[in-house]
């Protein structure tokens, strides 16, 4: 028995032919629904997609009756609706070009069904859906809230992106969401939940995500600051800013929703700007001094933000800060720092060309006892911690103008920038490509080096982070 999961319909379409170009029979194959995987597809998606402009060459040919009904039964929750298509489609290919015809057959009546379900479905979607007015940030914004009975929410939204097209609007679904910027529609994942949200529930997850938008995402405030002087920013319409921002809405909208279920508040919440020419680099730091996304700023001294040229072409990311970060301030200050301080002077570096951070700015840390003394100890930040604080490195790289390497040091900044199996052990050394940055580097953390069991050890990890700096600094 072969067993395939389906995304959507396109991806149904592309297994289907493939089956049927294999002569798979029905009864050999099994085709289920992929939930987690659904989202990730046809992220922006304009009108009502027709699928036969979207059709390859393929070795057999349907009718166009087919794959519009094909098509509408696809949105059914019923969970056999893709292998019952499949047998259809087989039934057509192999011997009953007509068989759509038959209206008695039991596969085409259920077929018929299933689409006129889907229909009425979404009649009563197009009908029902009421959408509340709300304000966020001076900017007129409409939500909604529905429960339809199939999953036809990217069969609906191009309904309501035309009727209001001049509106900024967001409905949920338990299946999926879709956002309208006036200009895009964007899907995201499903409001999880039983229950019915209260509607200050959705305002408050709708706000989160308008918000979300002013994070200066990545690359493109950089793109934006190269090709518009800074001085034009202040009578650009925000709302150009918006758009802008919103390319990246796709992973935009799946984190607001998973950041409202289960992770609280992340740094977004503490970052706000009124105009684009506000964003540098000192008002960042502003702002995350005030921060209180996560636990962590309430027994460190302070946010520990980010040193160095806004035009560095090196960046270092570090973890967090340590004891004497905390107390003076200022990343890599203490131990670590001097040791990072040797590696960089070693490889011909000057930390003075260097942008230095961390992917969490707070001291994390538990309290011990050590010859009596009361100490403090660092703590390493957990994914909750790094996952809050991670939009201030994300603002501050985007007003990087010239970064070219960026060098994560140890593995809580590799997990987080390259991949969360990242091992230092195995890994290191090697440029790759990250969202971030062409050349990303991980390296040893300097406290892991001078945490080394035996002086051997601690040498040759000495030697292997100048090496990679040197190789960082070779590539700028
Ligand atoms: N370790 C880090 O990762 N960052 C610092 O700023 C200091 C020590
Ligand atoms: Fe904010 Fe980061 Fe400090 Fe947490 S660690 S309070 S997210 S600055």
């Amino acid at each position: 028995m072969i067993s395939r999961t389906i995304k959507d319909f396109d991806h149904w379409r592309n297994e289907a032919r493939r089956l049927i170009a294999d002569s798979v029979a029905p009864h050999d194959v099994q085709l289920h629904q992929d939930d987690g995987q659904q989202l990730l597809f046809g992220d922006i998606e304009q009108g009502d997609a027709h699928p036969s402009q979207a059709t390859p060459k393929q070795t057999f040919s349907v009718t166009q009756a087919f794959l519009s009904l094909a098509q509408a039964v696809s949105y059914h929750r019923h969970p056999k609706r893709w292998d019952l298509l499949y047998r259809v489609l087989w039934r057509i290919t192999n011997d009953h070009p007509r068989l759509l015809e038959i209206s008695t057959d039991d596969d085409v009546m259920r077929l018929n069904q299933m689409e006129k379900q889907v229909r009425r479905d979404a009649h009563k979607m197009k009908a029902f859906v009421r959408f509340r007015r709300i304000m966020s940030d001076q900017n007129e914004q409409f939500i909604a809230w529905h429960r339809p009975d199939h999953r036809i929410v990217r069969k609906v939204a191009p309904f309501f992106s035309r009727r209001f097209k001049g509106m900024n609007w967001a409905i949920f679904t338990p299946d999926e969401s879709v956002v309208w910027d006036q200009k895009t529609l964007t899907y995201g994942k499903g409001v999880p939940r039983r229950k019915t949200p209260q509607f200050d529930e959705l305002e408050e997850l709708w706000k989160t995500y308008y918000r979300s938008i002013f994070n200066p995402a990545r690359v493109k405030v950089k793109m934006m600051k190269s090709e518009m002087p800074v001085r034009y920013w202040d009578t650009m319409p925000e709302s150009e800013l918006i758009a802008e921002l919103l390319l990246e809405a796709p992973r935009r909208v799946d984190a607001m929703i998973e950041q409202h279920e289960g992770f609280g508040k992340t740094a977004l919440d503490f970052f706000h700007i009124d105009h684009a020419a506000d964003l540098t680099l000192e008002s960042l730091k502003h702002q995350a001094s005030r921060c209180q996304a996560c636990d962590l700023y309430k027994d460190a001294t302070a946010t520990v933000f980010g040193v160095g040229p806004a035009d560095a072409k090196i960046v270092i990311l570090g973890e967090q800060p340590g004891d004497q970060e905390d107390i003076a301030g200022q990343p890599f200050v203490g131990p670590a720092g001097q040791l990072l301080d040797q590696a960089l002077k070693d490889a011909g570096l000057s930390r003075s060309d260097l942008y230095l951070t961390n992917i969490v700015k707070h001291f994390n840390f538990t309290h011990t006892v050590i010859d009596g003394q009361q100490r403090r100890l660092h703590k390493k930040p957990g994914a909750r911690e790094v996952r809050c604080c991670r939009p201030w490195f994300d603002a501050e790289w985007s007003l990087l103008t010239d970064a070219q390497v960026l060098v994560c040091l140890g593995a809580t900044a590799a997990k987080a920038i390259i991949d969360p199996g990242f091992k230092i052990s195995r890994q290191r050394g090697e440029p790759v490509a990250t969202d971030y940055c062409k050349r990303t580097i991980a390296t040893w953390h300097p406290s892991a080096i001078l945490r080394s069991a035996t002086v051997d050890d601690q040498r040759k990890k000495r030697e292997q982070l100048t090496y990679d700096l040197r190789v960082a600094a070779n590539g700028i």
